[in-house]
């Protein structure tokens, strides 16, 4: 589904992406695991549109997207949860929700955009108790389903994170993947970007580890996991 290949990213002096290739299948959960100031979130960055890649190639369904703007990319069925949620915190929930569905208000599609709310709520149930309440009042644990929802609002088939368990209490973390599993059940393609790599590796089929802009190991989550140098590394152990 999604491809990547020699993928360079900078700010302006020197590359932070050294030339990542991997792939993130359809319809799975996948992994990328790395420390502070791995990369991890340029490399969102530069699949979602906001960054545009150095070199190297980001296709999508086949097509290269690289160098694309945001808006087109999450036109095409990718769309991102960004590092630290960034929910618009005096707008409720109703409103940060239907951000999310800008391109078929746009339209003035408004079933679609209702039978998004409908999934989402569904998804979800708390957020339907606080549609009414700002959005800057919710538990960070709400207001990560929040930035979720928001995403989904736009009907991805490629759902991108960024560290979704930031701040997050292990309860909540693991809730929130094991909703990101069930998407993932359900057909949708789940790439999460994590610095808390157990939860992450548990609930992914594969995973990749990303340390100073190149990976360093790819394989199967379950096997990753158990690995030493990952225990090492990433696991505290
Ligand atoms: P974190 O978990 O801390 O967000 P990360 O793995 O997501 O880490 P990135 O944010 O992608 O890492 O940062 C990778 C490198 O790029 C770091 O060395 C960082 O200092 C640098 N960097 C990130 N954002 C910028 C920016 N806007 N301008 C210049 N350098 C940046």
């Amino acid at each position: 589904m999604l491809e990547i290949r020699d993928l360079h990213a900078s700010y302006g002096q020197g590359d932070v992406l050294h030339g990542i290739s991997l792939d993130v299948p359809g319809g799975e959960l996948t992994a990328l695991i790395g420390a502070n100031g791995a990369g991890k979130s340029t490399l969102m960055k530069t699949i979602s549109g906001l960054m545009k890649p150095t070199r190297g190639a980001v296709r999508y369904e086949g097509r290269d997207i690289g160098g694309l703007g945001a808006e087109r990319i999450v036109r095409l069925g990718l769309a991102l949860v960004p590092e630290g949620r960034k929910v618009f915190a005096p707008l409720t929930v109703a409103e940060n929700l239907e951000m999310g569905a800008f391109q078929f208000l746009m339209r003035r599609d408004t079933q679609r955009c209702r039978s998004r709310l409908d999934f989402v709520l569904a998804l979800f149930p708390k957020l339907e108790e606080r549609l009414a309440q700002p959005a800057g009042t919710l538990s960070g644990g709400e207001q990560q389903m929040l930035a979720i929802g928001r995403a989904l609002m736009s009907d991805p088939k490629l759902l991108l994170l960024d560290e979704p368990s930031m701040g997050l209490a292990p309860l909540i973390v693991r809730q929130i993947f094991q909703t990101l599993s069930e998407l993932a059940a359900q057909g949708m393609t789940v790439f999460v970007c994590e610095q808390n790599s157990e939860v992450t590796l548990r609930h992914a089929r594969t995973g990749h580890v990303l340390e100073s802009g190149r990976l360093v190991l790819s394989g199967r989550a379950s096997e990753l996991v158990a690995d030493s140098r990952v225990k090492e590394a990433y696991l505290g152990v």
